[in-house]
């Protein structure tokens, strides 16, 4: 009898699961292993919005294992020790695990082949569609511009989409740790969980995706982003489905998939990227100030659409794409604050935290990133009258000008009366870039 361990990360499915599938093939029997490492909470990774929708994600997993013949066995510590521990228990003869981007996880897949050497299988094209570092321009180890990268993107080759195993046979007896109970900060947090996954991309009107994605008050995204972030469901996957089942929807939903991909590739080529700037544009930032970033933390800045945006994250651990671009660009061009001040934020509540996608979307917003216009402010009152032209969004989320009709509620400062509780506008409304210009020396 043969033993294999698949050491789950960011993979949290059975369907389409690069690691599951080569540990099942490579072995009669195979442990799905979750290691709890002390090292993601103390680098502040395990917030209590994420930490809990893992808790889901483990218990679906392992109650979908267990009609197949398996289980998931979690273990506590740093994850290559721990996997040793496991892999000398059982004989492990091999042991599979997802090639990961982050410095985290290129540090954990050197730990892992320092204990096992040959025995350690890393699989690429498990967290992304395109494996990183798979499309890159001539001479370059990968893209910092997105359309180029979208271009060499959509013509890559694509891998075969696997269907989950049939069975799966882990040996009984082995100690395991109980899933950790964690209390989210958010009250509307969604289940975690593949099966929850799969079935709100079963429902989702792909078709709607192209003229809506935008609206804010439409709510028309997918909201799958916390499930591709822990894996439950597979970027290939969608990708795939997505192209077969064709029109303009699916091919913007897929063109932000490409997005994904592409700030993951950053990653694996720049790790740093997650804490220093990507482009140095030579920014001195004001510096941490109490109650510019306190009132901006809370969604009290005066500014409608930047506090409806805030809100919107502290009560569902999520936030609307565009608000994100508002809310981040109001706190690094209009306050011109450091963009780590707001990324870690962001990763306090959001669900989906990902340090690809946030740090590099963080650094994409406050011009140190991959934008090809580093100093474009988003006006958040141009905005709003894009993008919540009825101003149905901010009565949502605003409570205090829940009685102000139409987008008359963008402007609260116009009104004949200022609404009882709703702060002031913390910066002038007609100098919005000034701070940034006055910085950067644009004018
Ligand atoms: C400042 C800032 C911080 C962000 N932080 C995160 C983060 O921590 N985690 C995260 O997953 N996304 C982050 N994003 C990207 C984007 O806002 C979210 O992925 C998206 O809002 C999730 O909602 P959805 O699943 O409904 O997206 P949909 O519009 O339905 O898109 C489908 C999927 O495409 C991917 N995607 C969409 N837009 C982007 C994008 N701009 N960059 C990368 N991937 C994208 C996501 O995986 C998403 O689930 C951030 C964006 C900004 C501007």
């Amino acid at each position: 009898m043969s033993l294999a361990i698949a050491l789950l990360t960011q993979d949290l499915r059975l369907h389409d699961n690069p690691v599951l599938r080569a540990a099942c093939a490579a072995a009669d029997e195979v442990v799905p292993l979750f290691v709890l490492d002390p090292g993601i909470a103390a680098a502040g990774f395990a917030a209590p919005n994420r930490a809990a929708f893992l808790a889901d994600c483990l218990t679906d997993l392992d109650a979908s294992l267990r009609p197949l013949g398996g289980r998931l066995v979690l273990r506590r510590g740093p994850a290559a020790p721990a996997t040793a521990r496991l892999a000398a228990e059982l004989h492990a003869a091999s042991v599979h695990v997802a090639a990961g981007v982050s410095a985290f996880a290129q540090r954990r897949e050197q730990a892992l082949r320092a204990e096992f050497g040959e025995r350690l299988h890393v699989h690429d094209g498990s967290l992304t569609a395109v494996v990183p570092g798979a499309v890159t321009p001539a001479g370059k180890d990968h893209y910092a511009v997105f359309t180029p990268y979208f271009r060499a993107w959509s013509q890559a080759p694509r891998r075969t989409v696997h269907r989950p195993p049939k069975a799966l046979r882990t040996p009984d007896g082995i100690a395991s740790e109980p899933v950790p109970a964690a209390e989210p900060q958010s009250p509307a947090l969604p289940p975690g969980g593949e099966r929850a996954g799969r079935r709100l991309w079963r429902r989702y009107p792909l078709d709607r995706y192209a003229d809506l994605h935008d609206d804010l008050a439409a709510d028309a995204t997918s909201r799958l982003s916390p499930y591709l972030h822990f894996g439950c469901l597979s970027a290939a996957a969608l990708v795939a489905e997505a192209l077969r089942h064709g029109g303009e929807g699916a091919e913007a939903f897929v063109r932000q998939l490409a997005w994904r991909d592409f700030h993951h590739q950053v990653l694996a080529a720049r790790p740093g990227a997650a804490h220093h700037a990507y482009r140095d544009r030579g920014d001195h930032w004001l510096p941490e100030d109490d109650e510019e970033c306190a009132a901006w933390r809370a969604g009290r800045t005066g500014f409608p659409l930047v506090d409806a945006g805030m809100r919107q994250l502290a009560h569902e651990g999520w936030m609307h794409n565009r608000a994100r671009l508002v809310t981040a660009s109001f706190l690094t061009k209009t306050l011109y604050r450091d963009w780590r001040i707001g990324a870690r934020h962001f990763l306090r509540l959001l669900v989906d935290g990902d340090l690809a996608n946030n740090q590099l979307n963080w650094q994409w917003v406050a011009g140190t990133g991959t934008d090809t216009r580093p100093n474009r402010v988003l006006n958040p009152l141009a905005q709003a009258d894009r993008l919540d032209p009825d101003g149905a969004y901010v009565r949502r989320w605003v409570p205090e000008l829940a009685h102000v009709p139409g987008r008359a509620v963008h402007r609260p400062w116009l009104l004949d009366e200022h609404p009882a509780g709703y702060p002031e506008p913390l910066v002038d409304p007609a100098a919005l870039s000034a701070r940034l210009r006055a910085a950067r020396a644009l004018d």
